[in-house]
């Protein structure tokens, strides 16, 4: 066992896509800086990030009914939708400027139009999902949605899922064109490479154990070499934790004030994944219903064609189910060791107020493949069990912590927790995760480097042409922006590489 120390000024603990977008970002706005990446697993996107643990869907509100919640009056809060469409236009732009920069010479090696659909049955849901489709289609951004509730016009959209229904329950349904997939672990690994092409040290096989402040104000990180056994001590002007599920236990070594009174809970996830081709062939849409009364929002049922492997795939997913562990690698103990002096009463208070979500839970990992079977034939009436496989998603974990509403109160989005000085940043939650990948690095940007924003803003203007401007106050700019970064994405023709 050997002692090394190791000076550098940023280190990315964590090569997910959240560490790959900011090391891309940095890289162009401070190419001299070194930057170093510690890994505990073998390569890049290997956790939550890769294509096989998420449901690849590029979030930009399109087709998620939770990000659209009625109001007392009955009319439609479309706040949190117009939002996320607008962080989803960041990411467009920055990966438009990798194509463009040749960065990324292949666009649809990781990103692919696909309509995105909205569906309900019901006379109730049916009404909520017309004035949602009226409220949004105000919005320049949500511009080219239909809504139909023609039995012709939704078999034309989704003959599968209209096949053999036998309900007489009214159903409807929105769609839009201009939806994606996105493989989020093949964006990954792009990125990753470009990094390693600029000087960045990638550090595959070694995982962070601790990190401390010194006595002049850097950042001491201890990594373990998992190959050779040894350990090395690097230090840092900058340190960001994006070790996803992760993040949560290295953000409470740091000991920074802002990182107490959090907790973490994590909800796992199982997808069905259909084998027969002739199946997958029948369906072009990601189709997204509503959460079950009682299920949290990320456990909305969707069926999803994907592309992954060069390959056109079909998911129906997820089920929520429960374990203990923050990685899809990680150990039982995860969520027991997570528990500290500081949160215990938030993570208690958590406890009692979450019971519905609990008993969720429990029924969700207590349902038999039959009974999977029962809710994706809610979605495709002629399903076979015989096509139909499973395969386990990624960790997802949401942060629970003391609000204005209450002690210990779980959060769905995503959470950016700094140190007062900047120089640490950890990222926290899952939703809507990756799609919001440049917005949310942005944001660690603002707040752990505000003394060179001014300086880096026209660079970040030519990379983001919309940074800092509202693209539903200016639809010709949207226009714009939209148009340029569908043709830099290679998403305005509909391609036919895949099968
Ligand atoms: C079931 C599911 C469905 C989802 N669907 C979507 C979707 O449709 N669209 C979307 O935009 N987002 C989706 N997400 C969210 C998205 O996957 C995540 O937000 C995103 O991948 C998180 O990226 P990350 O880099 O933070 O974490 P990760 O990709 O998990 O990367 C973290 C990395 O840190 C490493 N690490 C952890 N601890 C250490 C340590 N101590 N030392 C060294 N390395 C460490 C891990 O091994 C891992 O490689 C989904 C997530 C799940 C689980």
């Amino acid at each position: 066992m050997s002692s090394i120390q190791i000076k550098t000024d940023v280190i990315l603990i964590g090569a997910g896509v959240m560490s790959a977008t900011l090391g891309s970002i940095l890289k162009e706005l401070a190419p001299a800086w070194e930057i170093k990446v510690f890994e505990k697993l073998a390569g890049a996107g290997e956790e939550s990030s890769n294509e096989w643990n998420n449901a690849g869907t590029g979030h930009a509100a399109l087709c998620e009914l939770n990000y659209t919640s009625e109001k007392s009056d009955g009319s439609i809060d479309i706040s949190k939708a117009v939002s996320i469409n607008e962080q989803f236009q960041l990411s467009r732009q920055f990966w438009s400027y990798l194509v463009k920069s040749s960065v990324i010479p292949n666009p649809q090696e990781f990103i692919m139009p696909i309509p995105h659909m909205s569906m309900v049955q019901g006379e109730k849901d049916v009404n909520f999902l017309k004035k949602r489709f009226k409220a949004l289609s105000k919005n320049p951004l949500f511009q080219g949605m239909e809504f139909s509730e023609d039995p012709d016009k939704l078999k034309e959209w989704i003959p599968l899922i209209m096949e053999d229904r036998t309900s007489n329950e009214p159903i409807a349904a929105t769609k839009i064109d201009s939806g994606t997939d996105v493989n989020f672990g093949a964006l990954t690994r792009i990125l990753f490479d470009h990094l390693k092409s600029k000087n960045v040290e990638v550090n595959y096989k070694h995982s962070v154990k601790d990190i401390k402040r010194t006595d002049d104000g850097l950042w001491k990180v201890k990594v373990h070499d998992i190959d050779s056994g040894k350990t090395e001590y690097h230090t840092a002007r900058f340190v960001f934790i994006g070790g996803g599920g992760g993040s949560l236990p290295l953000l409470q070594k740091t000991g920074i004030p802002e990182s107490k009174h959090i907790g973490g809970f994590p909800v796992s996830g199982l997808f069905m994944v259909c084998n027969n081709p002739e199946v997958v062939a029948r369906h072009h849409a990601k189709v997204y219903g509503k959460a079950k009364l009682g299920a949290p929002p990320m456990s909305v049922p969707h069926l999803d064609t994907r592309y992954i492997g060069n390959k056109k795939a079909l998911l129906f997913g997820p089920f929520a189910g429960f374990s203990p562990k923050f990685l899809k690698t990680g150990s039982n103990l995860d969520l027991i060791l997570s528990v500290k002096p500081d949160n215990l009463l938030t993570m208690l208070a958590a406890g009692v107020k979450e019971m519905a979500l609990t008993k969720y839970l429990i029924q969700q990992v207590m349902l038999s493949n039959e009974q999977r079977m029962e809710e994706l034939r809610e979605f495709i009436p002629t399903a076979k069990s015989e096509d139909w496989s499973i395969v386990v998603a990624g960790q997802r974990v949401q942060v629970i912590k003391d609000t204005a509403t209450g002690r210990g109160t779980l959060q769905f989005g995503t959470e950016v927790v700094t140190a007062a000085d900047g120089s640490v940043a950890a990222l926290l939650g899952a939703s809507p995760g990756a799609s919001t990948a440049v917005n949310v690095m942005l944001e660690v940007m603002e707040r752990c480097f505000p003394q060179h924003m001014k300086q880096w803003e026209p660079k970040i203007k030519e990379m983001i042409p919309s940074y800092g401007v509202s693209l539903t106050e200016n639809p010709e700019l949207f226009h714009e922006i939209h148009t340029a970064t569908a043709q830099a994405l290679g998403l305005s023709e509909k391609k036919t590489v895949f099968s």
